[in-house]
């Protein structure tokens, strides 16, 4: 079949779904191709399952700290495939409920793989028998295909899992080691521990988390370590032998980790497979697809968003690109993504948001001398009773020529929530007496940011 659009999009991720509703609602004719699960990353196999994951495993904490406040249990014993059957079921209810909204907002959901024919002719394939589904003709097109995650080129890689796999196996096995220090080692590492699997983590340099504020990654590395994480710095996975189930994993280090199963999380690259973005002559640089301040490509007609341009790689900042992209394309509107102050969170246990200059970037760009560190170190009400967990740690970043918030950063409990809302504060310009002016509400652990001096 051949049908023509005003916008064919590529990808039914955060971005691409942002996108083809706002479009479709200004009354442009749209159609989404997509060849997974419409939902993308974010739903399918990241954040959102993720996130459940997370609610799941910090339960245990809360049971520990449970004899505390005179709840008493008896041989409680988190059952992970029950956890991920559940997980799954929400993840294909959210799949379905995107498929409606599409529906309503009017938008003609194509599924299988899409590739460039010409600059404005996708054919859909189906990937396994190489067969041609359809052919789409759009005026516009738009790339949101996303990114996918990497794997180390060493011997027996293969037999690893990437986070993908973490949220189609049956249960966690009783002991993983996981390779990286990025959002998603720290993520997994901490879920799987909640849920009593033994877990190693291998960190290839001194720190967890490079690039966030280092008192902070430093707070979750102790705190990682004393719940019992096994974090290995300076050694890295050199190959993997065995079976799927029973590994024996070797460092360069030349130790070997007996492993019921091996985590990369060694970071995240465009999805550019089988696009054929050459037949468009649409322009590639270092593996990403390069584009302006709107969007578009080196071919007029030709946008992209989202993970495969490889610039800020969250959900939220896809979902805005998709739905500016929209409003100047098909809109009145000219508004560009403000990129300033976006906040970024890691859903370890305890919790990391940061938004703003971390100290380290805010010394190397205005200087030490011309900044002031305020911060606030301790044990939350909600830790007193039971003396389990980490302290909070919540910093400010001031510049001391003009009083402006350069960066709020914190790790605890509730961080990402507190953080979203200060994100609004930093981005109005709030100096530190802004928040000094501001009462405090009292007892929370946010308040100490309106208390520092
Ligand atoms: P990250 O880029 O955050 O971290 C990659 C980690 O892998 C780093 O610790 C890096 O070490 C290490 N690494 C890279 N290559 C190798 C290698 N060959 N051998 C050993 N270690 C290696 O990637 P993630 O996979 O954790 O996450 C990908 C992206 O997904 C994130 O950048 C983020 O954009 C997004 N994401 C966001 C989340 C959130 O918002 N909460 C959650 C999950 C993902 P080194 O530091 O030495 O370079």
């Amino acid at each position: 079949m051949k049908k023509s659009f005003d916008l064919v999009v590529i990808g039914a991720g955060s971005g691409g779904l942002a996108a083809a509703k706002k479009a479709a609602s200004y009354g442009a004719s749209v159609a989404i191709v997509e060849g997974d699960l419409v939902g993308g990353t974010c739903v399918i196999r990241g954040c959102v399952p993720k996130k459940l994951l997370v609610c799941g495993s910090s339960l245990s904490e809360s049971f520990l700290s449970a004899p505390f406040y005179g709840f008493e249990f008896e041989n409680l014993k988190g059952k992970s495939e029950v956890l991920l059957s559940n997980v799954r079921k929400e993840v294909h209810r959210l799949n379905e409920l995107h498929e409606n909204f599409l529906n309503k907002a009017n938008v003609e959901l194509f599924k299988g793989w899409g590739e460039f024919r010409n600059a404005n002719c996708i054919a859909i394939k189906n990937r396994k028998n190489g067969e041609t589904l359809n052919e789409l003709f759009g005026e516009r097109i738009l790339i949101a295909v996303g990114g996918r995650p990497k794997r180390p080129s060493i011997e027996g890689a293969s037999l690893g899992w990437t986070s993908d796999d973490m949220f189609l196996l049956k249960s966690f096995p009783s002991r993983v080691t996981i390779v990286g220090a990025g959002y998603i080692a720290c993520e997994f590492a901490c879920i799987l521990h909640g849920l009593g699997v033994e877990v190693t983590q291998l960190v290839r340099g001194q720190q967890v988390l490079r690039g966030f504020d280092l008192e902070l990654s430093s707070a979750l590395t102790n705190a990682m370590i004393s719940k019992g994480i096994n974090l290995r710095f300076g050694e890295n996975v050199s190959s993997i032998k065995g079976r799927p189930g029973s590994l024996i994993i070797r460092t360069d280090k030349d130790h070997d980790f007996v492993s019921n199963g091996l985590l990369f999380a060694t970071g995240r690259e465009p999805f550019l497979d089988g696009l054929k973005l050459d037949k468009a002559g649409i322009e590639i640089l270092e593996n990403k697809i390069k584009v302006d301040s709107e969007n578009k490509t080196n071919i007029s007609n030709i946008f992209a968003i989202g993970d495969v341009t490889d610039r800020i790689n969250l959900t939220p900042v896809a979902i805005d690109e998709g739905r500016k992209f929209a409003d100047r394309n098909y809109g009145e509107s000219d508004r560009k993504v403000n990129y300033d102050f976006v906040p970024y969170a890691v859903f370890s246990q305890p919790e990391i948001a940061s938004v703003g200059l971390t100290e380290e970037k805010a010394t190397q760009l205005v200087g030490k001398d011309k900044i002031k560190v305020f911060r606030s170190i301790f044990r939350p009400l909600s830790k007193s009773l039971p003396k389990i967990g980490s302290k909070c740690v919540l910093k400010l970043i001031v510049d001391k020529y003009n009083d402006r918030v350069l960066g709020c950063h914190m790790i605890g409990d509730n961080a990402s929530e507190i953080i979203q809302m200060a994100s609004i504060s930093l981005m109005l310009g709030a100096k530190k007496s802004d928040f000094d002016n501001t009462m405090a509400l009292h007892p929370t652990i946010a308040e100490e940011f309106v208390t520092m001096r």
